[in-house]
């Protein structure tokens, strides 16, 4: 805690200093700025002790609550050994032992750990790969360097991520900047651009993905998705069949597959990775976000023999997948990843998940009573509750309006953070939350969205 005054103090400088990101600062210079000091379980304070629950993982990657003993051992243990060394042509035991590891876990296929520092990071590594795979296949250089993503997908700010984004508030802007992605239909089931009801459609949106690969897989090299739920766009579920549909595509039409874990990783779905929930197994897995617990920025990119076996070569054959970032497998941030899945084991987190996820599902039934929730959508512990002006006509509330913004302000005032996502209100709590905390995030959330939307 600090002082009334050096708090004060504080906040003129964030504001004077901090450019924050996907914030507008106009707006952000108008309000007095939370300033988090300190996390413990669930809960993050501010600087003047204020105790808040925190909804959303600290942007989706804490895994067992804040300040975990056994991450924070870890960390310090590795600090004794070294805090940094290059996997730039030398190595070291944790970033040997977490590959092993993720190897291990991840769905049985894929075999080469390459490691980056954020889940943006880990998308690049994957079309870079993607694309000089085709380029050096044994069987000869071909033509494949489009890629195919689907309406709504997110997968990252940097500019690679951001052609294969479908969200046109955060990417179009950048249009010019992009390579060319094909665009394919998302299972966007509230909001059909085919017009069809889930499950009397059959998946009509699978089958228009399939044309789609069908006219371009000759130049296209892979074809990547969030698995289960597309996250950013506001934790849209995919509905029962389609992640497998759309592996079976990939290889119909000799594409790769990338599945993008980064969001739905580590449990987040009530499964370690959301390929699970439809037994497939992608060609390239990415995984970020919650691999350390939410402790320090690391990402990997999970490749099969097969693919990472065409850039074997020799020195002078130039084969080498050219790609590496200064910080790339941090030894402190895979000391932490290896204490955090030793936690998901110490803790049984996966085994107690479904008990919390019924709970919120029952919890979440009563916001159908509130006459601006259009939709309620939930995976695990990925939740969206995408608010609408009118429930008949789904028209969205003016975005002058603010309205997920007032009420995210409003469970502020009311000590929970969440954070929307448009109209959608995101919740994503740790996996460790206890029932009364998700009773509290669901009251909270439940209350705000009543107090502001319905007076
Ligand atoms: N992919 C997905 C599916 C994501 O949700 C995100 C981040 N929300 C990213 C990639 C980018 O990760 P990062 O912010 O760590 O770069």
């Amino acid at each position: 805690m600090v002082t009334e005054s050096n708090g004060r103090q504080l906040e003129v400088d964030d504001k004077r200093y901090l450019w924050h990101p996907f914030t507008q600062m106009k707006d952000y210079a108008r309000e007095r700025p939370l300033i988090i000091e300190r996390g413990e379980g669930s809960f993050l304070w501010d600087i003047y002790g204020n105790k808040y629950l925190d909804g959303i993982s600290s942007l989706w990657v804490t895994v067992h609550g804040h300040r975990r003993e056994e991450i924070n051992h870890a960390i310090i243990e590795q600090t004794k050994r070294v805090s940094h060394t290059t996997l730039l042509g030398l190595s070291h035991p944790p970033a040997i032992e977490l590959a092993k590891k993720l190897v291990d876990i991840t769905p049985s296929g894929l075999g080469k750990v390459f490691y980056s520092d954020s889940g943006s990071t880990a998308v690049e590594i994957a079309l870079k790969m993607a694309f000089q795979y085709w380029k050096q296949r044994p069987d000869g250089p071909s033509l494949k360097r489009k890629f195919i993503s689907l309406k709504n997908a997110y997968h990252g700010d940097t500019l690679g991520a951001v052609s294969v984004g479908g969200i046109e508030l955060f990417h179009e802007i950048y249009q010019p900047l992009l390579f060319e992605s094909v665009k394919a239909e998302s299972p966007y089931c509230y909001r059909c651009n085919l017009g069809k009801t889930h499950p009397s459609c059959s998946l009509e949106c699978l089958a228009r993905v399939e044309e789609v690969v069908r006219e371009h897989s000759s130049e296209t090299s892979a074809l990547i998705i969030e698995p289960m739920v597309q996250g950013a766009a506001g934790m849209i579920v995919s509905p029962p069949g389609y992640l497998k549909g759309i592996r079976e595509i990939c290889t119909r039409y000799n594409i790769l597959m990338i599945a993008d874990e980064v969001a739905v990783g580590f449990g987040r779905t009530g499964k370690m990775f959301a390929c699970e929930h439809e037994e497939v197994t992608p060609d390239i897995l990415i995984m970020g976000k919650g691999i350390t617990g939410g402790y320090l920025p690391l990402a990997a990119t999970i490749a099969t023999e097969e693919i990472h076996n065409a850039f074997l070569g020799e020195y002078d054959e130039f084969k080498t997948f050219f790609h590496g970032h200064t910080y790339t497998g941090n030894p402190l941030a895979c000391a932490a990843a290896l204490a955090n899945l030793d936690v998901f084991e110490k803790d049984g987190t996966l085994a107690k998940l479904p008990e919390k996820v019924r709970f919120l599902e029952a919890g979440l039934k009563r916001f159908r009573d509130l006459e601006h929730v259009g939709d309620i959508r939930q995976k695990g512990f990925m939740v969206g509750v995408e608010l609408v002006l009118s429930r008949d006509s789904k028209e969205s509330f003016p975005p002058r309006d603010k309205t997920s913004i007032r009420i995210i302000m409003e469970a502020r005032r009311r000590g929970v953070i969440i954070r929307p996502l448009g109209d959608v209100i995101i919740l994503m709590p740790p996996l460790s939350i206890s029932l009364d905390e998700l009773d509290e995030l669901l009251r909270v959330t439940f209350d705000s969205i009543r107090h502001i939307t319905q007076r």
